[in-house]
């Protein structure tokens, strides 16, 4: 076996043959051409085997220990006699008009899932720029979007901030069965999103059972506009976060109230946190604020008891029950920010109480704040739009 059969039977292009091959400490070239000298016309789809000129393409493939492995390739142009059409026959194992091989691209793309783009174009030996726009385009093409929404049943609808604290939300949606990302839509409003639901048709609409979404009128009124089939569930941690903001706001007067007092400083998270997930350090120093203020520590326990007749009902008739008496004894404490909540349940309150009977939250979403904020890390700031998508659903491909 020679040399060039050698690398060929490695490279395992079976229509390549090489002729000669160049070696430096960095690269392999390989000096190549194609085996096939008949080609089919794309225009009139008549063989032809005349060839006007040859040309020669500069093909990036996978690394062979460590070194680049660069093939040039002659390929020939060829002449249509019945259509009089010149053409080149590209191997199908290379991206049309890229300079690198398909399987080359799927390297770099698996390595931009895990890295900033600078990282794998240093890698490669290609600007950022080629492997931005490689990446995208590949991931334009894996996310096959009908497939996603063909299965789905139990839909969420959430929100992710794209740019904190500029009120700037993108709008997203799961497949709470699978748990991933389904889309991606740029912004939450009603308009939006009903347009988006009836682009994807009746079938689609029809075929929802279940919505999951916070309190937002906009995700309220499509979701009985678009979905018909379907039993609209509040997403139980929107609530929890909304009497725990509550509880906050209470601390936060407290802390203007009696500013020399360091004991309700630093209590926040602890405050927020489950008790079982307290230690003793956390119980000793709510404890200290409880001494302060009695009303901290009825709303506490009002707030660990709101976890856990969620927890505990085992439909939705016993967790309204549950939430009747609950609300009852709140009433009792007459604290204003208190009172608001309470209206927000006795208004959503059916919605709210579908929790006991569909069991579904919007959990996923939240793992997906920390994925884009490493996503903004390593694509140094804020992405647009469209691209922060993309990144999105190719994560749960
Ligand atoms: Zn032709």
């Amino acid at each position: 076996m020679t040399q060039e059969e050698f690398y060929e039977d490695l490279l395992g292009f079976s229509d390549l043959k090489i002729s000669s091959i160049e070696k430096t400490d960095q690269k392999i070239i390989f000096h190549c051409e194609v085996k096939t000298k008949v080609s089919t016309c794309p225009n009139c789809l008549e063989p032809t085997g005349q060839i006007n000129q040859y040309e020669t393409r500069k093909v990036q493939d996978l690394k062979i220990s460590s070194r680049e492995v660069w093939l040039h390739i002659r390929v020939g142009q060829f002449i249509c006699p019945s259509c009089n059409r010149y053409f080149f026959d590209t191997p199908k194992w290379i991206a049309p008009g890229k300079s690198y091989t398909k399987r080359q691209a799927k390297w770099i793309f698996e390595l931009c899932r895990q890295q900033a783009f600078t990282q794998v174009g240093a890698l490669v030996n290609l600007s950022y720029k080629t492997v931005e726009r490689l990446f995208y385009e590949m991931a334009e093409k894996l996310i096959k979007l009908p497939e996603r929404y063909a299965r789905v049943r139990k839909l969420g609808i959430d929100e992710i901030s794209h740019r904190k604290g500029k009120q700037d939300y993108a709008c997203v949606l799961t497949d709470l069965e699978r748990g991933i990302q389904l889309d991606v839509l740029p912004d939450r409003k009603q308009e939006t999103l009903t347009a988006h639901f009836q682009l994807l048709g009746v079938d689609f609409c029809n075929q929802i059972e279940v919505v999951c979404c916070d309190i937002w009128k906009p995700y309220i009124n499509v979701s009985k506009e678009c979905f018909p089939n379907a039993e609209i569930v509040i997403d139980r941690f929107h609530i929890v976060k909304a009497i725990n903001d509550v509880l906050d706001s209470l601390r936060k007067s407290l802390r203007r109230e009696f500013k020399y007092e360091d004991c309700f400083k630093s209590i926040k998270w602890k405050l927020f946190k489950r008790p079982e997930k307290c230690n003793e350090t956390d119980f000793a120093l709510l404890q200290n604020a409880f001494n302060k203020s009695w009303l901290l520590e009825e709303i506490y326990q009002l707030r660990n008891t709101f976890n856990s007749i969620f927890d505990l009902a085992k439909n939705k008739y016993q967790l309204e029950q549950y939430l009747n008496s609950w609300i009852e004894f709140a009433e009792k404490l007459n604290y204003s920010h208190l009172n608001t909540f309470i209206r927000t349940l006795k208004n959503w309150k059916p919605h709210i109480v579908a929790f006991a009977s569909q069991r579904v939250t919007n959990a996923v979403t939240e793992g997906l704040n920390n994925y884009l904020r490493y996503f903004k890390r390593i694509s140094f700031g804020i992405p647009c739009f469209k691209h922060m998508r993309l990144r999105i659903l190719v994560a749960s491909a």
